[in-house]
């Protein structure tokens, strides 16, 4: 593959070639890329304003991760932040830090799938920052979406009695992870390996192509349905659980039986040996919403597709507790999935 050098280009060549790509579409952008700050109006909106940073060998390996699937995941966990107030992503910027060893081609690559999340989600790029870096690639992206007042949805508002909703299936990222980690190990072993990816491709997209429940956000708001709390699940479903428990100053009620898995996570996590329940609980980057409501709006979301209620909020006292199969009851603890940690 051809490698064009960055310094061919210089850093405004490049910003305009890896930029001009992209086209604005929201009405909510006046001044995109190209000026000393971007220019936005939001109308009769409240403005959400998230941020995250990558940093290559802490959350991301490039040894399994392509430049295209890292800059579409490092969008999409940016609009999952904003769709988790009940908000829609309009903008991002996005700064980048490049050692030698990337080339042009190489951030054609991560543009190329920062756009693609971009065009799917209808997001504008509007910015952004360009430098060199002495230790590899840092990515980070802040999203700007909008709500409306009354619609934003926080961590703090469960209250007794709401029903606890799960999308999609959880712990499929994690063993998308662990499969990940251990071709990586097979081929540093031996570099003739070949991957054995047969049927997993389910769980791989979900580590490495994660999507934003846009789906859902859209789908409660058609409904009318508005949560009485909710946040993304990044961190594994008890860590999340804690964050809405504390912060509502409530307890819960869990039913591991309850808890959406897919068929091949659990098959993998078999094969690893490993509990897919402790995945689901304690894995991170699924990406889905984890929400509450008033039981009133039980009739809306008991058929909704891609929605599981799996328990009930209670009063703070009684803690947050975990119904296994058997009826016996485990205290959640939130041991997450901290990369400070390891
Ligand atoms: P300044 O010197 O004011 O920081 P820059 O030359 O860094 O301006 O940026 C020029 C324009 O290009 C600005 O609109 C900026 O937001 C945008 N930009 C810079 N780097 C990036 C990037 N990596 N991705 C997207 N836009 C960028
Ligand atoms: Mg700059």
């Amino acid at each position: 593959m051809q490698r064009t050098e960055i310094s061919a280009y210089g850093e405004f060549g490049l910003i305009k070639y890896l930029t001009e790509k992209f086209k604005i579409e929201n009405p909510s952008t006046l001044k995109g890329v190209g000026d000393d700050a971007a220019v936005l109006s939001y109308e009769n909106k409240k403005v959400l304003v998230t941020t995250d940073l990558l940093l290559e060998g802490i959350h991301f390996d490039l040894v399994y991760v392509p430049l295209m699937h890292l800059g579409y995941k490092a969008a999409v966990v940016n609009f999952s932040d904003i769709y988790a107030m009940n908000g829609a992503p309009k903008q991002i910027t996005v700064s980048i830090g490049v050692s030698k060893r990337f080339s042009v081609e190489d951030l054609e690559q991560l543009y190329a799938g920062i756009q693609m999340a971009c065009t799917k989600y209808g997001v504008d790029l509007i910015g952004g920052d360009t430098s060199a870096s002495l230790t590899g690639l840092a990515i980070s992206i802040t999203c700007i979406g909008e709500a409306d007042e009354d619609k934003i949805v926080y961590r703090n508002g469960a209250k007794e009695n709401d029903l606890i909703c799960v999308t999609g299936n959880l712990g499929s990222a994690y063993m998308g992870l662990q499969l990940l980690e251990r071709e990586k190990v097979v081929f540093g072993a031996n570099s003739e390996a070949q991957p054995d990816f047969e049927n997993r491709d389910y769980i791989l997209q979900r580590q490495l192509k994660p999507e934003a429940r846009k789906d859902i956000v859209e789908l409660l708001a058609e409904k009318g349905v508005v949560p009485t709390s909710m946040m993304d699940i990044s961190d594994g479903l008890s860590s999340e659980l804690l964050h809405i428990c504390t912060q509502s100053n409530v307890g819960c009620r869990v039913y591991e039986d309850k808890i959406p898995i897919n068929i091949q996570a659990v098959i993998m996590a078999e094969e690893l040996n490993m509990s897919i329940v402790t995945a689901a609980l304690n894995g991170g980057e699924d990406y889905e919403l984890l929400f509450t409501v008033s039981l009133e709006d039980y009739d809306k979301i008991v058929g909704m597709e891609g929605v599981a209620m799996v328990g009930h909020i209670t009063k703070s006292a009684l803690g947050l507790q975990l119904v296994g199969r058997e009826g016996d009851e485990i205290e959640l603890r939130a041991q997450g999935w901290n990369s400070l940690e390891e």
